[in-house]
């Protein structure tokens, strides 16, 4: 997606251990008219599934996913990274170690939000290692929940995360594609549009 990749030209800087930081527009800070032609990207890509529910984790993954849940006119669920004493009993949970922090965190979803019923598009905004989407993936499984596919908004394909999702046989679709970070730089795999 062109104006995206654009976007992380202009704004995406490069930090050790192969992490990009675009906190000015997507994990601290967030443009909602470029949400918002992500999200209007997402439905496009995935209009045929015949999507209920649009998936992601807390915190950065809830924005894409809210303007594409907008734009499928689906419910957004995302799971939390902590318990509160409003979420207790009756949750599909599974453990994720995290890219950024080095830590694992169990997510919960509520029993009463996903079921066998449901065709889920998972959302998010990076693929790492793939351990993120793994734990969606899982709690899925848990629900007996249909994946119909997974949506990134950066991939960075130089890790694993994409193999992972293929053994699972899964459709994955990513808005920007990194090849590598190299010397400050962004290497982009194609344009994409
Ligand atoms: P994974 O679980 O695929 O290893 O990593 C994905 C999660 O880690 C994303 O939800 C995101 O929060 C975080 N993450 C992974 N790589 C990056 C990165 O390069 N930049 C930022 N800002 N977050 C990342």
């Amino acid at each position: 997606m062109k104006l995206l990749e654009d976007r992380i030209k202009k704004d995406g800087q490069v930090l050790p251990g192969d992490v990009l930081k675009v906190d000015n527009f997507l994990n601290h800070q967030v443009d909602p008219d470029l949400m918002f032609a992500m999200g209007e990207e997402f439905a496009r890509l995935f209009q045929d599934e015949k999507i209920t529910k649009v998936l992601t984790v807390e915190s950065s993954g809830i924005a894409p996913a809210i303007l594409t849940g907008l734009q499928l006119h689906v419910p957004v669920v995302f799971a939390r990274k902590h318990k509160s004493l409003t979420l207790v009993n009756d949750l599909y949970t599974s453990t994720v170690y995290s890219y950024t922090k080095k830590v694992s965190n169990e997510i919960s979803i509520s029993k009463r939000f996903l079921d066998a019923d449901d065709r889920v598009l998972i959302i998010d905004d990076f693929l790492a290692n793939g351990q993120a989407v793994m734990g969606l993936i899982d709690i899925c499984e848990q629900a007996q929940a249909k994946i119909e596919g997974v949506g990134i908004v950066i991939e960075k394909t130089f890790q694993r995360g994409h193999e992972l999702i293929a053994e699972h046989g899964i459709r994955l679709e990513s808005l920007a594609k990194i090849a590598a970070l190299e010397d400050g730089k962004v290497v982009f795999e194609k344009q994409n549009n």
